[in-house]
This record gives C-alpha cells, sequence and structure tokens, in this order.
C-alpha cells in the first residue's frame, strides 16, 4: 500500500482563514431516513428484548461486533490511517463486514475522517467538534457536502485507497452489495434457519442493528466530545505536560499521533476489545508493519523541542519515521 503524506493537525489553524463561502445543507431524505432508522430501531430493540428467540439475539450481537471491527480496527486503523498492513482475505473481510455495517463505502468514510483530521478543530472540519456534540454527531452527517467539495479533494491525498482493489469494487457497487449482502440476507437468515418472524428480522437484524452500526460510526469522528480533553478541564501541571509520553488522555493523543495502532476508538491506550482484534491479527499473520510510537521516541522528540528550533510538527513527523522504520525492521525479522 502506498504510503500517504498525513498531515497533522498542528499549525492548521490559519486553514480556516482560507475558508472562503463554503456552504453546507439540509439533506431532508437523509434527515427522513436517520428519524425511520431510529424509530424502527428503538422498536426492534424493545423486541429484541420481549419477543426474539435468543438464536436472533446472539445473531444481532455477532453482527454488531463483527460491523464495529470493521468500522473501527478497518476503515479507522487500517484505511484511514495506515496504522498497519493487511493481507488481502483480511481486507476481503473488512469489505464485506464494513457493507454489512450499512454507513456508505469505505473510500467515502475515509476522505472524510482525513479531512476531519487535517482541518481538526476549523470551519473546514466537517464533525466540528467546537460546535457540540448534536452537530459533530448528528447534524454533520446529514448536511450535503460543501460546496467548495473541489478545494478538499485536492487537499486529501486519497490514492493508497483509490489502489485498493476492495475498496473500489465497494465504492463502485455500494448500494447493490449492501442491499443484498448488507440488509436483505441478514434478515432472510434469521427467517430461514431459525425460523424468526418476518416483522422480528425486519425489526431487529434490520432496523436496531443498522441504528447501532450507524451510531459507532459516527461516533468514531464524535467520540472526543464524550471521551476527550474538556474545555476548562483542570488537571495537575505534570500530567498536562506529559500527557502523551504518558499517554493517557487518548484521544486527544490520537488526533496528534494518528497512525499509532494502539489507539482505541473508544476508550483505551493499547487495551480494549477493538485493539484485542488487531493483536490477534497480529498473532495470526494476517497484519504486519504495525506503526507505533515508544514513550522514549516522544520523549526524546519533546527534548529536541525544547532545547533546539525543531517544531512540534517536526518532531511529529520524526517520530512517525522512526516508527516507520522499526516497523518495517521487525516485518523482517519476522519474515526470517
Ligand atoms: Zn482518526
Amino acid at each position: 500500500m502506498k504510503k500517504i503524506k498525513e498531515e497533522t493537525n498542528i499549525n492548521n489553524s490559519n486553514n480556516s482563514n482560507e475558508m472562503g463561502k463554503s456552504k453546507r445543507f439540509m439533506k431532508w431524505t437523509a434527515v427522513l431516513l436517520y428519524i425511520y432508522l431510529h424509530v424502527f430501531g428503538i422498536v426492534g430493540l424493545y423486541f429484541l428484548f420481549i419477543k426474539a428467540k435468543w438464536m436472533t439475539v446472539f445473531y444481532f450481537v455477532f453482527l454488531i461486533t463483527i460491523s464495529s471491527i470493521a468500522l473501527t480496527a478497518g476503515a479507522h486503523r487500517l484505511y484511514a490511517h495506515q496504522t498497519f498492513v493487511a493481507t488481502w482475505q483480511l481486507r476481503l473481510f473488512i469489505m464485506l463486514t464494513h457493507t454489512l455495517a450499512g454507513v456508505g463505502s469505505i473510500y467515502n468514510w475515509v476522505f472524510w475522517h482525513r479531512v476531519h483530521h487535517k482541518y481538526y478543530g476549523t470551519d473546514r472540519d466537517p464533525y466540528n467538534h467546537k460546535k457540540g456534540f448534536f452537530y459533530s454527531h448528528i447534524i454533520s452527517n446529514l448536511l450535503s457536502v460543501p460546496t467548495d467539495i473541489k478545494k478538499y479533494s485536492k487537499d486529501i491525498d486519497m490514492r493508497d485507497i483509490e489502489s485498493d482493489g476492495y475498496v473500489w469494487t465497494q465504492r463502485k457497487f455500494y448500494w447493490i452489495l449492501f442491499i443484498l449482502f448488507g440488509f436483505l440476507l441478514p434478515i432472510n437468515i434469521a427467517i430461514e434457519y431459525w425460523n424468526e418472524s418476518t416483522i422480528n428480522s425486519f425489526l431487529i437484524i434490520g432496523a436496531a442493528r443498522l441504528m447501532i452500526t450507524t451510531n459507532i460510526s459516527w461516533l468514531v469522528n464524535s467520540a472526543l466530545l464524550i471521551w476527550g480533553l474538556k474545555k476548562g478541564d483542570k488537571f495537575p501541571v505534570d500530567d498536562n505536560s506529559v500527557f502523551f509520553l504518558s499517554k493517557s488522555y487518548w484521544l486527544n493523543y490520537h488526533y496528534l499521533l494518528p497512525w499509532d495502532w494502539k489507539s482505541d476508538e473508544f476508550g483505551t491506550y493499547e487495551t480494549g476489545f477493538n485493539t484485542f482484534i488487531v493483536k490477534m491479527w497480529r498473532e495470526l499473520d494476517f497484519i504486519n508493519e504495525m506503526k507505533t510510537a515508544t514513550s522514549d521516541d516522544v520523549r526524546e522528540a519533546l527534548y529536541k523541542i525544547a532545547t533546539s528550533k525543531m517544531t512540534m510538527k517536526e518532531a511529529l513527523e520524526e517520530i512517525k519515521a522512526n516508527s516507520e522504520e522499526v516497523a518495517y525492521k521487525e516485518k523482517l525479522i519476522f519474515r526470517h
């Protein structure tokens, strides 16, 4: 997979000055769909507890789990940030389970997530957390693409994604793949194999499942508002100055070093369910070249910032270059 030059959010505040007149409009069809999905989905959750067969409950949890892995470890860590390199078998699995989640193509999700990181916290950030959780999590996903979309496209390097055949296929045939494989087939399986009623299957496996996967996907862009540092948060001075040495306040850490594979989407660093899955993939030899920053690397970079003219951006790039070298060497060692 080609390496792309991933810019950090540092020093991007000037970008908002070049904004021009970017406009986004409410997509009312999407609003209606969102409302229907949540109304049917909530009824589906109610049915899950009072009417569903046990097999449907297990099946529901299973489908959400594999979709969630595709959204976090797959679309986010593998595709958006290239935190590791995956075999074709794993990329095919991720493409299929991502389609099952029904949240649009990997290509689109990655594009907007990269825009989000590049313009993080400015008016160009599509999920601008400064406008609050309701905007970041819901409204931003119901708005049309900005009128100056061409400017966005030029700034975001998508060559690595464009050269992935599975992502290309999913994008090209998204709706047909989703309707057949992501919607009708899962509903039909419950009806066919353990005689779940059509209404239960539609509401639980159709609506409630997609309601949850949609919210998981949207949370990857808005989680900072729940678990990240809040404006005015006060911590001991020592903690504040060395937060990314100790890798605490992990979500804010992710926005500084997004290519670190150990950053979990919802809650922790180096632990958590999705990180466990990534570790399993490593053990099974499905992935290699995993990039991470050691505390020593970070400490050394901070030392250089303090004692030389090195900027934060340069320091972060140096940490990334180091981690890429280490990841590549580990891959070579493993093969021998
Ligand atoms: Zn990210």
